[in-house]
């Protein structure tokens, strides 16, 4: 139960003052939720400064002057075009205020001749006399000294003003309830934090333009607040499944020796690393949890296979799970050669595998008789029942967040469990978004393979790459030819792939496959099937091809709007290319026009092919959310830390909340207390329930 403390935070916007129904739902959106707590991280990113206020006759233009005027004269502009002018004075010099919109009646009822007014807005000279073109404020001179201020200004969307939301910051902030210390005192003092009621408050009424910047006092206060709560649910996560016994896992290793000897290759020594550091989890009593972390064609596979064989050597059952029909069957095309390599029993078992043959699976998994099952995420929610299911692979994970590897470890049986990605993660995103697990990390390509050739190019080419492609394909060399597909518009990009398709036809005849989201998944096997064996040799897609695709004659990648893909994508996209041992070539088409950051970013694809640059420069240029594409993704998006600046306090936050847990590991002391309010504060207590749950 949330701390009753915290309870006016968690009321709804809808509740406060002066927010009809559909302002509500507008203030909702630009704050991402509809919660008080919501509206008080919407914080600004900039000052207007209405301080100013020398006398007019020695006022500087450019700058927001604020003062007390008097009204000379109204002057109506004869037709509609001009602007409607009100002519004012402090005493000392002439003022004219400029309306280019506006309603006659109402600017003569509310600057009536020779009353005095207390005005805001910017100065500008004008054939050498002074103006100001629609003052943001015109208010009664009582309301002078108020409007003489620092005046924050909040991000904005069409139909949300600034003065609207600071009337509702105003209301948010007095609900504030003075919440207790969670921070440690030395801490605090050694950091030059605030507390945290001040920090929030200051953070809502900056001073000046730096107040606004991710590292002013108060803002980095709060992004380590917002930063400690995630490490503390992540590592209060971590504790629970370390509690977990599970099972002690040590094969003799002689299926491993008869796989290592057939397999035609050596183990990188990065792959050796991280298998060892496998083998010591699953030799521990306790659950494992690892990340596996590799980059494409590192050769995860492999190592997923002897971490399941670990297990098969001990007499029990292991599962591995792809996130697509056509992963899953691609893994069990190569892991069934290994399994009869070594002799054991492998099966696949997809949605699609239906009546006797799904019996037959079931009832012998049961049984114990299949070593190792194939299949997609899908076997979570199913009813699949093992004799002795003790390790899992989880392949390719994008949308498997922690709370879903709770509900996992939780289950029943509670196997030792490998997540394995190939989108390259920097490390701050890897403690933010899998601080719960373990982690290893290939950092090794096996050797010889040959560097991708990637261009840059506009898209005013496009006739000559076609030229060029012609040339180049033929069945032993494929392309892909990428076309973008942005989830706002599936059907616009849908169609720009269908028009693709239908163009490169007329040059390559039957040659030319498509491949998109929208086909059923029977439609895309079969094409991806065709593209495989040759039959045809161009493949138009949208980026469904983007994850596991295994093509080896695929060499050349056109993408198109290359600036629209994240870079972690791209990566991706191009790591299609590399399977193969001929030298490939990606392009990267772009349409104009091309700003400064897309520039720098497709520069980046060109001239680096190390994933965890790619992805640490993205991060840099982007920010933690759009690296992984967190909004389809369902990451945790971080509403006042920033990961491109904030690294090292995130860093400091991991420290923090494991020792927090080393001596108080039930947050039950003064402090502990606190931080439950902490975690509640920024929702992060859905760990913290399971954890006292199990
Ligand atoms: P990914 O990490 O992208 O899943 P894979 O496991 O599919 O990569 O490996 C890519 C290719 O490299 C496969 O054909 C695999 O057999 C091969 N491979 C894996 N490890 C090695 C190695 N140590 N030496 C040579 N080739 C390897
Ligand atoms: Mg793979």
């Amino acid at each position: 139960m949330r701390p009753e403390i915290l309870n006016p935070l968690f009321i709804s916007i809808e509740k406060l003052k002066g927010i009809g129904s559909r302002y509500y739902k507008l203030v909702a959106g630009l704050c991402q939720g509809s919660k008080v707590v919501d509206l008080l991280w919407h914080l600004p990113i900039n000052v207007i400064d209405r301080t100013y206020g020398d006398p007019l006759k020695y006022a500087q233009s450019g700058h927001i002057w604020t003062g007390k005027v008097k009204v000379l004269e109204h002057i109506v502009p004869p037709t509609k075009k001009q602007p409607y002018k009100i002519i004012v004075t402090d005493g000392t010099a002439d003022l004219t205020l400029n309306f280019f919109k506006y309603y006659k009646d109402s600017l003569q009822k509310g600057m009536p001749l020779n009353s005095y007014k207390a005005i805001s807005g910017k100065l500008e000279i004008f054939n050498s006399a002074l103006q100001m073109n629609h003052p943001d404020y015109m208010v009664s001179v009582d309301k002078l000294a108020e409007l003489q201020s620092i005046e924050p200004v909040y991000p904005l969307c069409a139909g949300v003003s600034n003065k609207m939301l600071l009337k509702l910051q105003k209301q948010a902030l007095s609900l504030v309830p003075t919440l207790p210390e969670w921070q440690d005192e030395n801490f605090l003092i050694k950091q030059h934090f605030m507390s945290f009621n001040q920090a929030l408050y200051m953070a809502h009424h900056p001073l000046k333009p730096s107040d606004v910047e991710n590292d002013s006092p108060a803002r980095k206060r709060l992004a380590y607040d917002e930063l400690l709560a995630n490490q503390l649910a992540l590592c209060i996560a971590r504790q629970r499944v370390k509690k977990q016994q599970g099972r002690s896992i040590k094969g003799s290793g002689l299926l491993r020796k008869k796989l290592l000897d057939g397999l035609g290759f050596n183990l990188t020594s990065a792959q050796e690393r991280v298998l060892s550091e496998i083998f010591t989890d699953q030799a521990s009593s306790y659950q494992m949890l690892r990340l596996l972390q590799g980059d494409v064609g590192s050769g995860k596979t492999v190592v997923a296979f002897l971490t399941m064989l670990n297990a098969v050597e001990c007499h029990m059952q292991a599962a591995i799970m792809a996130p697509t029909e056509i992963l899953a069957k691609q893994h069990m095309e190569t892991m069934s050669a290994w399994a009869d390599m070594v002799g054991i029993r492998i099966e696949l078992l997809t949605g699609k595998i239906k009546g006797k043959k799904r019996q037959e699976i079931l009832s012998d998994l049961a049984l114990g008789k299949i070593d190792i099952l194939v299949g997609t995420h899908a076997l979570f929610t199913e009813d699949v029942t093992f004799k002795n299911l003790s390790c899992v692979v989880v392949d390719e994970q994008h949308r498997f967040g922690v709370n879903q590897r709770l509900e996992l470890t939780n289950k029943g049986v509670k196997p030792d469990v490998l997540v394995m990605t190939a989108t390259p993660i920097p490390r701050t995103l890897v403690l933010t978004q899998y601080g719960d697990m373990e982690y290893s990390k290939i950092d090794e390509l096996p050797k010889g393979r040959k560097p991708v050739d990637t261009r840059v190019i506009p898209v005013s080419k496009l006739s000559e790459i076609v030229a060029a492609l012609k040339r180049k394909i033929s069945n032993k060399t494929r392309a892909y030819w990428v076309c973008p597909l942005v989830e706002e518009s599936e059907k616009t990009d849908l169609a720009a792939a269908e028009e693709r398709y239908k163009t490169l036809q007329k040059i390559f005849g039957d040659k030319v496959g498509l491949v998109h989201g929208k086909m059923k998944e029977k439609e895309k096997d079969a094409v991806m099937e065709r593209f495989k064996n040759g039959d045809i040799n161009l493949l138009v897609a949208t980026t469904v091809i983007e994850v596991g695709v295994n093509v080896p004659e695929a060499t050349i990648m056109i993408i198109e709007q290359a600036e629209r893909f994240g870079l972690a994508q791209l990566h991706q996209l191009r790591g299609r290319i590399k399977r193969g041992y001929e030298a490939s070539t990606c392009i990267l088409l772009y349409g104009y026009p091309l700003g400064e950051t897309s520039r720098e970013r497709l520069n980046i694809m060109k001239n680096s092919e190390d994933g965890f640059l790619i992805a640490e420069k993205d991060l840099e240029l982007r920010g933690g959310g759009e690296v992984l594409g967190t909004r389809q993704s369902g990451f945790t998006q971080f509403r006042l830390a920033d990961l491109s600046v904030d690294k090292d306090l995130l860093y400091t936050a991991r420290k923090d909340a494991e020792l927090i847990l080393q001596t108080d590991k039930n947050l039950e002391s003064k402090r502990g207390q606190a931080l439950r309010i902490l975690l509640y504060l920024f929702e992060q207590d859905k760990a913290f329930k399971t954890y006292k749950a199990g």
